[in-house]
C-alpha cells in the first residue's frame, strides 16, 4: 500500500515515521524544511504539493490543527482533490469536527474516493510509541481497508460509528480533560492556600473516586514540578472543547458545565497565547487563587 502522509506536527511527525518505517510513503507539510528533513531522515518521499503528495497513494492521512485546514487542503490545482486517485482514502487524524468531515466524505463520494475520521489519543509519547488510541468514523469497509496503515501507530483501533463519529468521540474525551484539569487546579489551588500540601492531597486522591489523568499524570508530572512541557497545545484543547460544546447543542444537549469551562479556556488562550501547553491552565488558576500548586 502506498501512503501519503500530511501534517509533520508534533504529533504527525511521529506518526509519520512509524508508516514510513512500513509502507512507501510520500509526505507533505507547509513549512516545506520539515517535509526535506522527515524524507533524509526517514527515506519518505519529500511532495512538493498536496497533490503531488496524493498521486499514486491508496491511503492519504492529514494531521492538521483543525478540520478547515483540512477542507482547504483539498482545492485549487495543487490540492488534494485534484490528486487522489479513485478508489483512494482519505484518512482525518486532526482532531476535526464532525459536520466538516461529513460533508468533505460528501464531495469525495461522487469520484470513488473514501474517508474515514481517525482522531487519535495517547499524545506525542504514544506517537513515539506507536500506541496510539485511534476512534473512527466511517464505513466498516474503508477502516478495514485502511487499518493495516492505522496499526502503525495505532494499538487500541475502534470504529465509533458512521463519517463524523469518530471526531465526536474525540471531542468528548478533550472535553473531560478540560474539564477535569481545570477543576483539579482549582481544587488543589484551595487546598494549597489552607496550608495543604499539594503532593500529600494527590496522594490521598489517587487512591481515591476523584482520581483522573490530570490529578494522576499531568500535574503531579508538569505543575508540581514547575516543568510544564510544551506537548500539547492549550489552543489546540480549547479548539476541541469548542467542538464538544458545538456537537453538544446540535444535539439539544444543554452541558453547562462544558460550555463554561470551553469559555474559560478561551479566555485562557488569549491570555496565554498560541504556544502554551494545556496544562498551564494551571498557571491561570494560580494566578487567579494568588497561589501555587507546588510539590
Ligand atoms: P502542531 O501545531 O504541532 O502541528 C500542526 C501541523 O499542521 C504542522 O505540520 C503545520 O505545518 C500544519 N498546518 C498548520 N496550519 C496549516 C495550514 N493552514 N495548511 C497546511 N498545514 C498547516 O499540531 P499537533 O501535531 O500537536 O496536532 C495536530 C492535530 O492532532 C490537532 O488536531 C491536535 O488537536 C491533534 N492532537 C494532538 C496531540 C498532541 O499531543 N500534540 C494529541 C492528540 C491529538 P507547519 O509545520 O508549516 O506549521
Amino acid at each position: 500500500m502506498n501512503v501519503a502522509f500530511l501534517g509533520l506536527g508534533a504529533i504527525g511527525a511521529p506518526m509519520a515515521r512509524h508508516v514510513a518505517s512500513r509502507f512507501p510513503t510520500a509526505v507533505w507539510n507547509r513549512t516545506t524544511a520539515r517535509a526535506k528533513a522527515f524524507s533524509e531522515q526517514h527515506g519518505a518521499r519529500a511532495a512538493t504539493t498536496p497533490r503531488d503528495a496524493a498521486r499514486g497513494a491508496d491511503v492519504v492521512i492529514t494531521c492538521l490543527p483543525t478540520s478547515r485546514e483540512v477542507e482547504q487542503l483539498l482545492d485549487g490545482d495543487d490540492g488534494l482533490m485534484a490528486g487522489m486517485e479513485r478508489g483512494a482514502t482519505l484518512v482525518d487524524c486532526t482532531s476535526g469536527d464532525p459536520t466538516t468531515s461529513q460533508r468533505i466524505a460528501q464531495r469525495l463520494a461522487p469520484s470513488a474516493r473514501y474517508f474515514v475520521d481517525a482522531p487519535v489519543s495517547g499524545g506525542v509519547s504514544g506517537a513515539e510509541q506507536g500506541s496510539l488510541t485511534i476512534m473512527c468514523g466511517g464505513s466498516e469497509a474503508d477502516l478495514t481497508r485502511v487499518r493495516p496503515v492505522l496499526e502503525a501507530f495505532g494499538k487500541k483501533i475502534v470504529l465509533c460509528g458512521g463519517v463524523g463519529a469518530g471526531h465526536a468521540v474525540k471531542a468528548v474525551n478533550q472535553a473531560l480533560l478540560g474539564v477535569h484539569l481545570y477543576a483539579a487546579a482549582e481544587g488543589l489551588a484551595a487546598l494549597a492556600k489552607a496550608g495543604v500540601s499539594p503532593t500529600l492531597a494527590l496522594e490521598v486522591i489517587n487512591a481515591s473516586s476523584g482520581r483522573c489523568n490530570a490529578t494522576e499524570n499531568l500535574i503531579p508530572q508538569r505543575v508540581l514540578t514547575r516543568a510544564f512541557p510544551r506537548t500539547f497545545r492549550l489552543a489546540l484543547l480549547e479548539k476541541d472543547m469548542g467542538i464538544a460544546a458545538a456537537f453538544a447543542r446540535t444535539e439539544g444537549v444543554p452541558a453547562p458545565v462544558l460550555q463554561l469551562t470551553t469559555e474559560l479556556y478561551r479566555a485562557a488562550r488569549r491570555e496565554l497565547g498560541e504556544e502554551a501547553d494545556h496544562v498551564e491552565i494551571a498557571k491561570v488558576v494560580e494566578r487567579e487563587s494568588g497561589t501555587e500548586i507546588r510539590g
